[in-house]
């Protein structure tokens, strides 16, 4: 490749920015030339693409959001606007892409890859739902918001309320409650990939009362039901009245943590080598701390497996 694009799509995730700084960087140490895709796939459709510099990235490493906006968009899921995607990528001679995002994303860069531009996917998404990664662009910063949140929850529960139920983002994978509730002392977590029985919650609440717990913290991702159902499913058995957080969006926003920019730091580079070599309809991940490419088909296609000894491990820590 001699010219590439970076994008980001789906939903904003801390790092993205730091993703982003990287392939820009990197291309152009290695004598590319680059450009920057405004708002995802809406961007390539509508010709929104401008040429970056070393300058155009300075002072963002260390700002959540994206720089260059993140849309979602159907037209580009119709073959007339891939090609027009790839149309308009090509006449300025681009024929590289980085793609960052969660797994629509990365279909559609493969199929771009399919007519011909030389297309990578970075994992972008506070989820940690993309498999053959161990961890995702904005999941770190993602855990630390709850644990934060759940900390200073903690403080107000021990004076006055004594229970508590944090709804926290993952619509099909549990990893944010899952390593949140770990790291925050959590009672109980409630998953997606885990089926759970709400009396039994109730019963276990009551019995951490009793034996001289202070407060107690509830878990649970959106996947698995909404906090105040959680809440008025407990007080019906048990009465016990636990406030109810929800904490939304503010888990996508925020400085990215180290962990986040040096893993965006790392995949970024990676993704320029890649396409360098002549690689692509390939996904970017880390696994036990090397870097990986797996074929797009390959991870669209894979559930992401759930840590069960981790779940046990929160369970047996939190009697
Ligand atoms: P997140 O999981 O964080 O929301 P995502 O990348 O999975 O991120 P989506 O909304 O699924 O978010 O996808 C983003 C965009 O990617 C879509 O709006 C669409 O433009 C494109 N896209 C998704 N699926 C496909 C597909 N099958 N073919 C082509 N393009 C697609």
């Amino acid at each position: 490749v001699k010219s590439i694009a970076v994008l980001t799509s789906g939903g904003d995730s801390q790092g993205m920015n730091a993703a982003v700084r990287a392939v820009v960087r990197s291309a152009i140490f290695h004598g590319l030339e680059v450009y920057g895709v405004q708002r995802g796939y809406a961007g390539l459709i509508n010709d929104d693409i401008r040429p970056m510099d070393l300058r155009s990235v300075g002072d963002i490493i260390q700002r959540g959001g994206t720089i260059l906006q993140t849309a979602r968009c159907k037209e580009f899921q119709t073959p007339e606007g891939q090609q027009l995607g790839a149309d308009n990528l090509r006449k300025r001679g681009i024929d590289g892409l980085v793609v960052i995002g969660g797994d629509g994303s990365y279909q559609g860069a493969n199929k771009l890859a399919k007519l011909g531009i030389k297309a990578m996917g970075l994992p972008g998404t506070i989820d940690n739902d993309i498999p053959f990664t161990d961890t995702t662009i904005g999941f770190d910063t993602a855990v630390s918001i709850v644990v934060d949140a759940i900390n200073k929850l903690r403080d107000t529960m021990s004076s006055h309320e004594r229970s508590s139920i944090v709804e926290v983002m993952g619509r099909h994978c549990g990893d944010i409650a899952l390593y949140a509730g770990l790291a925050s002392g959590a009672e109980t977590i409630l998953v997606p990939e885990v089926s759970f029985d709400l009396d039994e919650v109730a019963k276990r609440m009551e019995g951490n009362f009793q034996v001289g717990k202070r407060h107690s913290i509830i878990v649970v991702a959106e996947g698995a039901g909404s906090a105040q159902s959680v809440a008025d499913h407990i007080k019906s058995k048990n009465g016990i009245d636990a406030r109810v957080t929800v904490l939304g969006h503010i888990q996508r926003g925020g400085t990215p943590t180290h962990n986040d920019r040096i893993l965006a730091s790392r995949l970024g580079d990676f993704a320029v080598h890649s396409l360098i070599q002549g690689v692509s309809g390939k996904a970017c991940g880390v696994i036990k701390g090397e870097l990986v490419a797996t074929d797009i088909d390959t991870v669209v296609h894979t559930k992401k497996d759930f840590d069960r000894d981790l779940y046990e491990l929160a369970l047996r820590l939190s009697q």
